[in-house]
């Protein structure tokens, strides 16, 4: 099948389009002018239920709803619209919005990103010690749009957002210097959307670098959900998947880190041909997601999709909380919603189900896991968990949390038991204080031994 994007400047070419009459298509016009909006022909024709759209996860996760702006943004929005307002005076409130919707969550921009003799390597995260993330400058882009992306800024054009980077040979001098690392996460937008050749120079750049601590190359994708003909009969298929058999043959491992959000993305032959071909390479399929209502807000929503990844050779990983960034307050569960969910799903399926963790805030100290709600001598409490940390010794000690029953995030939450503060708190300041982060470090031995 030959790949076809409709953007909000082609979209009324959809055939079901007219479907959704319109106010629908006002609405697609109002929430796009803000928030990206992308989507394809296959999860046009055989992905959305379009008997049932105004339900359907797949429509929900393409296509902007109304809901997903504020209403009085939506409300001044689609005046200024319906009255033709100009360009520019349009783009001034736009962006006025955007800056709204914290486009930088959990300090992306200033802490995550390291320094190499005085440079920024813009294309590079390295927060947790064992895994570097690299941003390949032809990867920020998607097969098609989720519509609760925590990357959207990327897709907006609000370009002094933006992660990327072209300069593989500064990524390698990074790594050379930083030997704890063990994991490179290409990740984007989708890297599965650059061609082979791009991928495989990347790839290539690592295999050949001679960084006996690399043990895995993990790329972030969601090209199984909207677009798995990338594995099958796109004209560099075959070659994918030879990358990926080379990453084997080097004795790495390679993961494929799929981002699913619903079992309906499992429904098709194309999806099974895919993950089967991408398995036959040798590469490991982790699959992840967050947890968003309207869309996924269902415990037995995620044991059926759990279960089928299994049935399919792949890894529950994780299960997120949406991030506060973009449409969340539309997306949003409860932290109680969120661990209850997890809960009755994980406690309906095998053991062999229950690799996946959550749900899990990726916030500025790191991973923390809502591992339940809990009662201690009278006291109802959230016993919190890190899975990952800023500091490696973080994880694993559990905390509490005074119990908030419409906490929706980690700054919604006090320390229980009067503590004034969360036990990693005096440690996390200091950090940003000083900022003797990852690369910080770097440019401090660096100083020492020029
Ligand atoms: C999630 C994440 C990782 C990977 O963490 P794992 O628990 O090893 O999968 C790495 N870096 C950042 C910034 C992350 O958010
Ligand atoms: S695939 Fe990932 S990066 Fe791309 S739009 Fe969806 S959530 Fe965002």
């Amino acid at each position: 099948m030959k790949y076809q994007a409709y953007t909000r400047h082609n979209y009324l070419k959809i055939p079901k389009i007219k479907k959704l009459g319109k106010d629908r298509i006002h609405a697609i016009e109002v929430v796009s002018s803000v928030l990206p909006f992308k989507t394809n022909n296959y999860v046009v024709n055989e992905l959305i239920n379009w008997n049932a759209f105004e339900n359907d996860p797949m429509f929900i996760l393409n296509f902007p709803q109304k809901e997903m702006l504020e209403k009085k943004h939506y409300d001044r929005l689609s005046e200024m619209i319906q009255k033709g307002t100009d360009k520019s005076d349009l783009l001034q409130f736009v962006n006025k919005i955007r800056l709204r919707l914290n486009p930088h969550p959990a300090g992306q921009l200033e802490h995550n990103v390291p320094v190499l003799n005085g440079q920024r390597l813009t294309g590079i995260q390295h927060k947790y010690r064992e895994t570097m993330l690299f941003f390949p400058s032809q990867g920020q882009t998607c097969h098609a749009y989720c519509t609760f992306c925590f990357r959207w800024p990327q897709f907006t054009g609000m370009s002094e957002l933006k992660f990327a980077m072209k300069q593989t040979e500064l990524m390698i001098r990074y790594l050379k210097q930083n030997r704890e690392i063990t994991d490179i996460l290409i990740t984007g937008g989708d890297p599965m959307v650059m061609n082979a050749s791009i991928l495989g120079k990347y790839i290539d750049a690592v295999i050949s670098a001679d960084l006996p601590n690399i043990k895995t190359i993990r790329i972030g994708t969601k090209a199984l959900t909207f677009w798995p003909y990338r594995f099958i009969s796109d004209p560099d298929s075959e070659e994918i998947l030879k990358l990926f058999e080379k990453v084997a043959d080097q004795g790495m491992n390679l993961a494929l880190m799929a981002h699913f959000n619903h079992y309906q993305e499992l429904s098709t032959g194309a999806v099974e041909e895919a993950v089967f071909r991408i398995r036959g390479t040798g590469a490991q399929i982790r699959t992840q997601s967050p947890i968003l209502r309207h869309i996924n807000d269902d415990a037995d929503v995620w044991a059926t999709m759990w279960k089928q990844q299994v049935d399919l050779g792949m890894i529950p990983y994780y299960m997120f909380i949406a991030r506060n960034t973009g449409a969340q307050a539309y997306f949003s569960v409860t932290l109680e919603e969120a661990w209850k969910t997890f809960k009755n799903a994980y406690n309906q399926v095998s053991g062999i189900c229950r690799t996946v963790r959550g749900p899990s805030m990726s916030s500025g100290p790191g991973k923390i896991q809502v591992q339940g709600v809990a009662d201690v001598k009278g006291e109802k409490v959230f016993v919190l968990n890190f899975l990952q940390g800023r500091i490696p010794e973080w994880v694993g000690n559990p905390f509490f949390a005074e119990y908030n029953p419409s906490a929706i995030w980690l700054s919604d939450l006090k320390p229980a038991f009067g503590e004034n503060q969360f036990f990693f708190e005096k440690e996390y300041n200091k950090l940003l204080k000083i900022d003797k982060l990852p690369g910080k470090k770097l440019q401090e031995a660096e100083k020492q031994s020029a």
